[in-house]
């Protein structure tokens, strides 16, 4: 067997079900999934991958990425290992893999403010940079001030103004693997901060289906110089609100969350967004896809 002892003595998994690494609760199974513990042994996997030809992908906390059916015939890298926080000031040099909810309550207890508004987002801090996530007016981007990478085996601290931000998308996507961000904080008073917090989750729950699994909005708001369509209003005004194919729904409760109520299958989720496509399209309106798909044959960074 050609690659029987690849990772020994790396934190890793083989033939792994990646319906546990995408909150859509879907895909087959990956050849591997490896947790690297360094920077050192993050470069030596991806020298492993190139060595033995294997096609590799980097996942946060896979709420965003829809994986295939028929899996993922390569490796997965998760940066879960990298959850190092450390404050200076009003500044904090956060893990990649530090993942938001931990993050907050942290900050919290630091008092430190300015992440109250993603309390609740179900993603790695890595993930939410890499697409710049947002939500009730604010931007992650907002927030960084420098990134560490792994670009073509170097690592490299990139400044804020090195790095292209833009409405749910950043220069950082598929072209490195986010180590290390430093946020600018402030200082405040924890308990404001946890008030903050805990409206927002609130806020959250009230707006998402936040008990069935999903990969959050579908797809993106398009923005023309004339004004912003919300492709959610349109597909609620539409009546779409419920419609499913197999296991996949149109969110009964936010029209723009296409949820797994139970057994769906990835290919169910992309017929569901291809319904919704040929409806918006109808309407003349064409949304880039917010989620990402992890096609089993294509080969990544
Ligand atoms: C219930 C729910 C609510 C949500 N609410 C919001 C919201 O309010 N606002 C919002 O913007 N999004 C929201 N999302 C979507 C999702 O959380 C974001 O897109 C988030 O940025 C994905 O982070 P992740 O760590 O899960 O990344 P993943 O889904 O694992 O990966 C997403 C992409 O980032 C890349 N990536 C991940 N980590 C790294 C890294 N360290 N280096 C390089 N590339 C990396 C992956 O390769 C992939 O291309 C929501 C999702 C759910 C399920």
């Amino acid at each position: 067997m050609r690659n029987k002892h690849l990772f020994r003595g790396f934190d890793f998994f083989e033939n792994v079900d990646l319906k546990n690494y995408s909150t859509m609760k879907t895909g087959g199974r990956a050849k591997y999934i490896v947790f690297p513990r360094s920077k050192r042994e993050l470069v030596k996997v991806l020298k492993i991958c190139h060595g033995q030809g294997m096609r590799f992908y980097v996942v946060g906390n896979g709420s965003n990425i829809l994986f295939d059916d028929s899996g993922f015939d390569g490796v997965l890298v998760n940066l879960k290992h990298f959850n190092d926080i450390k404050i200076s000031g009003e500044s904090a040099f956060i893990g990649a893999g530090m993942n938001l909810f931990y993050l907050n309550l942290y900050l919290q207890k630091n008092n430190l403010s300015g992440l109250e508004w993603s309390y609740g987002v179900p993603a790695t801090l890595g993930g939410f940079v890499v697409c710049n996530g947002g939500c009730f007016g604010h931007e992650i981007c907002e927030f960084v001030e420098e990134v560490t990478v792994l670009k073509d085996l170097q690592i490299l601290t990139l400044k804020r103004d090195e790095i292209e931000f833009s409405y749910r998308h950043s220069s950082l996507k598929d072209s490195c693997v986010v180590l290390e961000v430093k946020l600018r904080l402030r200082l405040d008073n924890a308990d404001v901060i946890k008030a903050k917090m805990l409206s927002t989750l609130e806020e959250k729950r009230r707006l998402q289906p936040c008990d069935l699994p999903s990969l959050g909005s579908v797809f993106k708001r398009v923005i023309t110089k004339e004004e912003i369509v919300y492709p959610a209003k349109l597909i609620d005004n539409m009546g779409l609100k419920g419609v499913k194919i197999g296991g996949a729904e149109v969110s009964k409760k936010h029209a723009g969350f296409v949820v797994n109520t139970g057994g769906a299958t990835s290919e169910d989720v992309q017929k569901l967004v291809q319904f919704l496509e040929n409806k918006l399209a109808n309407l003349g309106v064409f949304p880039e896809r917010e989620i990402v798909v992890l096609k089993n044959e294509c080969s990544k960074k």
